[in-house]
């Protein structure tokens, strides 16, 4: 298969610059990827993939997004009684998609930009249980996992009421295995609170940009937290070694799990309905961009490439990172993916954005995104606060920080696209990937800093 091919390539090429020190292997890189010498000095960057659109074979089908689909609809009726936030969708984990055009407005003023065509955000700060995206793969990955457990040890059927699931019976089942995980804060908050549910041994190692309130909820829902002093490729390596030694723990892992990035991708057939609610129906003539904060990569390859398999034409998927974090933007610009760190590069890895605080990317991410991500583009801490702010002050929608990431990347997409005259039928998606369960004080704090920064005297908030 051309995708196992593709992996062998790179693989070669690793090997052939094995022969060399590490030092001028770089510098090799970045005579062959100048934009790398910019990303060194922490410069933002605007990167088109030469290989957007290209035929690639992708290790993934429609029928495994459908399969996830199904599986979330199985677990709906434990999902409504094990969370009763759940109960007014009917046990589904679904988002609003909300036009913001009062954002939009607001966003051509103060850049001074004419926004062709709609914007709308995918508000997934709004999911139930962890108020994140990774309510969505974290939370299915889980689900399949006790499907498993209840289909092996009991004589469970598919046809059957999963509310049963939230029963003592059950719940004494589930508490003869574990459940482990490494993360920045939301998808251990998201698997921490589902597995907990269950009845799992729950262990989250957190890695040191997690914040305080995200572990302590998990300990008030009785999960282990385990906290480093170190970056979450640590944490995670940590898990997965912890959880190899009993064979009753089960690793959830964001560096290479498939049902993790497939759990993110059932938005694709969520986002297709609502767009054609409103009459959006994707193609050449009518693209669709949607603007995705990358971390590890895992989430937003795993909605786009969602999106992709609902609707093959017209798809334009966006990823936007700290410029001291770019870890799946040089990934993919190398085809070295998660062989290369930042710290290769000698970027430091540091953000406030904690969700994209991943210094490596996944192994699956970048691969599968080789010929489906559209651009990635790098922005200044800085601006997701004042995008923040601004969201919060013209639409009364409050997301944390890592989750405005998204906005960063629109003007620049915009200004970028060749074929001017699709733009004014566009639409653009600014995924909201957290902030429901962010306590009012810290918002509080995030909310003031952005408007200090808007107070400024205006520097670009355009390159
Ligand atoms: C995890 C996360 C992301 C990025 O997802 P990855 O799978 O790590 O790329 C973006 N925003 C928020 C709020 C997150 O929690």
């Amino acid at each position: 298969m051309k995708y196992n091919l593709m992996i062998r390539m790179s693989q070669s090429f690793i090997k052939h610059l094995g022969g060399l020190k590490m030092s001028e292997n770089i510098e090799r890189l970045i005579q062959q990827f100048p934009l790398l010498k910019n990303m060194r000095q922490y410069q933002p960057i605007d990167w088109l993939n030469p290989e957007f659109g290209m035929s690639a074979e992708i290790p993934f089908t429609q029928a495994e997004v459908f399969d996830v689909a199904a599986r979330f609809k199985r677990f709906a009726p434990y999902l409504a009684k094990a969370f009763p936030e759940t109960q007014k969708t009917n046990g589904q984990l679904v988002s609003p998609l909300i036009e913001i055009d009062k954002m939009q407005a607001c966003l051509t003023r103060t850049t001074d930009t004419e926004i062709p065509g709609k914007i709308y955000l995918k508000a997934d700060s709004m999911l139930p249980i962890s108020g994140s995206i990774k309510s969505r793969g974290g939370i299915y990955e889980v689900l399949k996992f006790a499907e498993h457990v209840a289909m092996t040890e009991t004589n469970l059927t598919y046809s059957d009421n999963y509310a049963i699931l939230a029963t003592p019976k059950y719940h004494k089942l589930f508490a003869g295995y574990g459940i482990m995980v490494g993360s920045t804060g939301n998808l251990g908050l998201s698997i921490g609170m589902a597995a907990a549910s269950f009845g799992f041994k729950t262990t989250v190692h957190m890695s040191v940009d997690a914040r305080q309130w995200k572990k302590d909820l998990l300990r008030a829902n009785g999960v282990t937290v385990v906290e480093h002093n170190d970056s979450v490729s640590v944490a995670i390596a940590q898990g997965r070694k912890e959880a190899a030694t009993d064979p009753h723990t089960y690793f959830i892992d964001d560096e290479g799990s498939k049902d993790l990035f497939l759990g993110y991708s059932a938005a694709g057939i969520e986002i297709q309905k609502q767009l054609a609610d409103d009459g959006i129906y994707p193609d050449v003539d009518h693209p669709v961009f949607v603007y995705l904060p990358a971390g590890v990569g895992g989430s937003p390859s795993g909605v786009s490439f969602g999106l992709q398999m609902m609707m093959p034409e017209g798809i334009y998927p966006v990823f936007a990172e700290p410029t001291h974090v770019p870890s799946v933007t040089i990934g993919m610009m190398t085809h070295l993916y998660d062989k290369l760190s930042v710290k290769d590069l000698g970027i430091d890895g540091k953000t406030l954005a904690d969700g994209l605080a991943v210094p490596r990317s996944s192994r699956i991410a970048g691969r599968v995104m080789r010929s489906l991500l559209y651009s990635a583009h790098t922005f200044n801490d800085d601006d997701i606060y004042r995008y923040l702010t601004m969201l919060a002050d013209t639409q009364s929608i409050y997301i944390e920080p890592s989750a405005a990431a998204g906005f960063s990347a629109l003007v620049p997409t915009i200004n970028g696209f060749k074929n001017r005259v699709v733009l004014k039928n566009a639409t653009h998606i600014v995924w909201a990937t957290g902030g429901k369960l962010v306590p009012n004080d810290e918002m509080q704090r995030y909310y003031d800093k952005g408007r200090a920064l808007l107070a400024e005297p205006q520097r670009e908030l355009v390159r």
